[in-house]
């Protein structure tokens, strides 16, 4: 979307390759976790595509997406905190249908979108001055697997960094953790109950957060009246065996909560039903990094290559966008946002190269520029964003000398966090 929205003169081929199976979010069987959108989005979105915002604000009026109105959360201490959505210059936040979300971004892509799963690559040299081949399985059984080759890849795949690993980046995990969730649905409340206790709801739109001695809970109101519940811990506490079943997280979730069990309990009326399901769902929700971010392979056409402005523009790049280069710890609700402004901001990059700056000599870059300009543009992201993980993971010092429990050592879950 950003490479469409800057080169202004349609120089830019581009091919979107996505695997995703609509599908499956359309059914609501396979609901995607990732749903606090801040208010600030607005400017990345607008930024990227003219009627992007537009079309989130009118779901939203539309019900297919709940406001966030505020967060509150039981951190530090044991006393609520809260932040409104009222004191924020870009106003009310998002608690998104992630899949509808995921979807109408990639509607807005529809002209350049390929629907396939990339499989591999292999480098290629020749008459169009170096690049990539890429091998994509279609989407249906059957299909013959599709060719295409190109001067840049972005690899946009998320956590398995499927592209720049198979290049030969790393990916370095910096904080382990594993989030368990599950979606629940709001019970439909008999009329006897309702009339015996006036009409209990969970009007709370607020991202709610709690400290608890082995991890901390999270929850939010979605949209087609659903509410999510996680609790994120290190893969090596204890807890994480009660964590995986559903009966007993529910139960951790009323012991070790008191505002986010207030919402799921009204007037003695359980608001929520349990999901059938015997497990939780349960995900990677730590840090990671790759190295390196983005890499630039001239192509030399003989050993005693002279650089020329000719040749400068002559092999062929990759760089990660998203939670493939910079995943983050779900505390910070920055996922998406940083993925779309890093999307937007290695859109306006590309575009510079491969139209030459539009003849314009002060805006070129070549290869070596473009990296250069995204590597330091994420190592800015990641100090920032790892200088307030490692704030807000040091203000939980009060399960220091807390008793120990069945669910492991006082403490342990919040020293390793800020170790
Ligand atoms: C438990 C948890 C809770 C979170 N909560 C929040 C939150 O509340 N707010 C927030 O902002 N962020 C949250 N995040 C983070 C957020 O979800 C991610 O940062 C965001 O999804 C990153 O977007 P992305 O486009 O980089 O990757 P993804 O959303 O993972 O998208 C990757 C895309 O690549 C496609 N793909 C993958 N492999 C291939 C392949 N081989 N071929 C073709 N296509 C492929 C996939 O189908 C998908 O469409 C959370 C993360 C976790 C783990």
């Amino acid at each position: 979307m950003s490479i469409q929205r800057h080169d202004s003169a349609k120089q830019i081929r581009t091919l979107l390759v996505d695997n995703s199976d609509s599908g499956a979010f359309k059914l609501r069987t396979f609901p995607k976790i990732g749903e606090s959108l801040p208010a600030a989005a607005r400017r990345v979105l607008t930024a990227i595509h003219p009627t992007l915002l537009e079309r989130i604000i009118q779901d939203t009026a539309g019900g297919l997406h709940e406001v966030c109105t505020g967060n509150a959360s039981v951190w530090a201490s044991s006393r609520l905190d809260e932040t409104y959505s009222i004191t924020n210059m870009y106003g009310v936040g998002w608690h998104l249908d992630r899949g509808h979300f995921d979807e109408t971004l990639r509607e807005a892509c529809d002209p350049v979108l390929h629907k396939g799963k990339f499989l591999g690559l292999r480098r290629v040299d020749g008459g169009f001055g170096g690049g990539w081949e890429i091998d994509v399985e279609p989407m249906v059984a059957g299909g013959n697997v599709a060719r295409f080759r190109a001067h840049w890849l972005v690899d946009a795949t998320g956590r398995p960094a499927t592209i720049a690993r198979k290049i030969g980046a790393v990916t370095r995990k910096h904080h382990d953790l594993l989030a368990f969730y599950a979606v629940l649905h709001k019970v439909d409340i008999d009329s006897h109950a309702a009339s015996l206790n006036g009409t209990p709801d969970d009007n709370d739109s607020r991202t709610l957060i709690e400290a608890a001695q082995s991890g901390w809970w999270y929850s939010a109101r979605l949209p087609h009246n659903k509410r999510v519940l996680m609790y994120t811990t290190s893969p090596s506490n204890p807890s994480t065996r009660n964590a995986r079943k559903m009966f007993k997280f529910f139960d951790m979730a009323r012991d070790q909560t008191s505002h986010i069990a207030r919402v799921l309990v009204d007037k003695s009326i359980a608001l929520y039903e349990l999901p059938s399901a015997e497990f939780t769902r349960c995900t990677a929700a730590g840090s990671s990094v790759l190295a390196p971010y983005a890499a630039w392979e001239p192509v030399l056409s003989s050993d005693d290559y002279q650089p020329s402005e000719e040749v400068r523009f002559q092999g062929r790049g990759w760089c990660a966008v998203g939670d493939a280069a910079l995943a983050f710890d779900s505390l910070s609700s920055q996922g998406m946002i940083t993925a779309l402004d890093g999307g937007a901001f290695v859109g306006a990059v590309l575009v510079r190269y491969l139209t030459g700056g539009d003849n314009d000599p002060s805006k070129t870059i070549d290869g070596e520029g473009v990296v250069a300009s995204i590597c330091d543009a994420y190592e800015r992201v990641r100090v920032k964003y790892e200088g307030g993980r490692a704030y807000y993971y040091s203000l939980v010092r009060r399960f220091d000398e807390a008793e120990d429990t069945s669910e492991g050592r006082s403490g342990q879950f919040w020293q390793s966090q800020r170790g």
